[in-house]
């Protein structure tokens, strides 16, 4: 904390398409409280002011993929108290992890006019090199939670984000279920999007992440079960969460399963 008495607080960008920084921006009456209440120190997407660490709580958003940003998220973590993983892509590698399923060269040379130049390595969630002290979900994340995790911050709370799975978010709000005609990932995915998807009739693509404790590889066997082929299940599992813990298990123990038949 600063002479001022005020945290400070620092977000850092890693691979990612800055959709949840802009979501934090997005709030704009309630970020001018919150600006109010702590000192926002490091922020490139938002002010060309940029003053050094420490800081009290730091926000890290995108998925690591390059021995630079290894570098940056360690110093991130050595300079912030708290570190918080900003969205899927810090969470669980997000889109970005979804190169790790073929080989690195492969994905460059078909994505870029140059690969030449990159320096890239896989994927990871930020959860891989350092340790994290709180997870905010979503692809984007919701600005609510943001702030609950801020105000949180500031009195000492840990605030109380959602870890159970969606389906009984979904059902609390009555919508209809469209898991008997769609790939819905619902019953493993984590609540607190207010089951947004399901209630436009859209099955849930799993943008939260796994929820805690929900078993990827039965779910991925009742999938297949129900006629999806594996190639299909692997893509809508790994959309958002490739690097998740447990999806890629999940994914190789319906392989080794299918091999043996
Ligand atoms: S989690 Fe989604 S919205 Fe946020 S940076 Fe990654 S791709 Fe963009
Ligand atoms: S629509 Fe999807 S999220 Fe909602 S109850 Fe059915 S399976 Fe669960």
């Amino acid at each position: 904390m600063q002479e001022s008495g005020r945290p400070r607080l620092a977000v850092y960008k890693l691979s990612s398409c800055a959709g949840c920084q802009l979501q934090i921006l997005n709030v704009e009456d309630l970020l001018l409280d919150i600006a109010a209440a702590v000192e926002i120190a490091y922020f490139p997407m938002a002010s060309r002011q940029m003053d050094p660490g420490p800081y009290d709580i730091g926000f890290v958003e995108g998925a690591v993929t390059s021995p630079e940003e290894i570098q940056r998220v360690k110093q991130a973590r050595q300079q912030c108290r708290l570190l918080v993983a900003l969205g899927s892509c810090a969470a669980f590698g997000g889109v970005p992890a979804n190169k790790n399923r073929f080989a690195q060269r492969v994905v460059e040379q078909q994505v870029y006019q140059h690969p030449e130049v990159l320096n890239s390595v896989e994927a990871r969630p930020v959860e891989h090199y350092v340790r994290l002290d709180a997870t905010l979900r979503g692809c984007p994340i919701h600005p609510e939670e943001f702030l609950e995790l801020v105000k949180g911050a500031l009195i000492g709370a840990t605030p109380r984000l959602p870890n159970y799975s969606l389906c009984l978010e979904c059902r609390l709000r009555e919508n209809a279920c469209l898991f008997a005609q769609e790939l819905c990932l619902g019953p493993i995915t984590a609540a607190g999007c207010g089951a947004l998807c399901p209630r436009l009739g859209r099955s849930c693509q799993g943008c939260r992440g796994p929820a805690e404790g929900v078993n990827l590889a039965g779910f991925a066997r009742l999938l297949q079960e129900k006629g999806y082929e594996r190639a299909i299940i692997q893509n809508q599992l790994g959309k958002y969460a490739a690097a998740a813990p447990g999806v890629a298990l999940a994914m190789a123990a319906l392989r080794w399963e299918e091999e043996r038949r």
